[in-house]
């Protein structure tokens, strides 16, 4: 069983949250009431959010920028594992969830390190690079509408720093990557995307198959 990655099914994925989810109550209240939303698919699992805030750490990562912010939990645990330097610009629409992020990093004590800036995620990403932010974010978070991924590539890629970490999350979008001829625009985008980021010599990858999967990449 050691040649490819293992399946999780019900019973082994508890005892991989049993044994080594640290959630904190805050992080656990924030998933709870984002749990009673419409569109809660759109939160990271909790074991996704612990391992990108040891990223954060293990990479040293201080400024950082969000595509996709929704309630706030993913920028929840890179601005705290970030640290007092740590900044975070997060991208989102305007919509009833800002409060609920705004309101949990408020409690957490982030709100002087995260900027929330509600504006398509374009705009955002073109104002900071004519505001000369590029090539300067340790770690870019990718996780808001699919259709525009390899867009969102080509911005990551003049905002990162030489040695930044570029992510995207549901790369594995629940198999859906496995159809042939898919009706759905945000399914072609991601297949297009991991196709190409295989061949894309501007970064280093890995696929890994962690919530919905999470690709990482690093720019070279
Ligand atoms: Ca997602």
């Amino acid at each position: 069983m050691t040649g490819r990655t293992l399946a999780l099914d019900d019973a082994l994925y508890q005892y991989l949250l049993d044994v080594s989810l640290r959630e904190s109550p805050l992080l656990k209240r924030l998933r709870d009431e984002t749990q009673q939303l419409p569109m809660a698919r759109w939160q990271i699992a909790p074991e996704q959010g612990q391992f990108m805030a040891l990223l954060v750490q293990l990479s040293g990562a201080r400024k950082m920028l969000e595509i996709g912010t929704y309630t706030g939990y993913s920028a929840l645990c890179m601005a705290q594992a970030a640290g007092e330097e740590g900044r975070l610009i997060c991208c989102d629409l305007p919509g009833d969830y800002n409060a609920i992020a705004e309101r949990y990093w408020h409690e957490a004590g982030l709100s002087e390190r995260i900027d929330l800036r509600l504006a398509p995620a374009l705009e955002t990403l073109s104002a900071l690079e004519r505001g000369g932010h590029g090539e300067s974010f340790d770690l870019i978070f990718i996780d808001a509408d699919k259709a525009n991924y390899t867009v969102y590539l080509e911005h990551a890629l003049v905002l990162a720093r030489k040695g930044g970490l570029i992510l995207f999350d549901n790369t594995l979008w629940g198999g859906r990557v496995l159809e042939t001829s898919p009706d759905s625009a945000d399914t072609r985008a991601i297949q297009a995307l991991n196709r190409g980021l295989r061949r894309d010599t501007r970064v280093e990858l890995s696929l890994l198959p962690l919530g919905d999967g999470l690709s990482i990449c690093r720019k070279r």
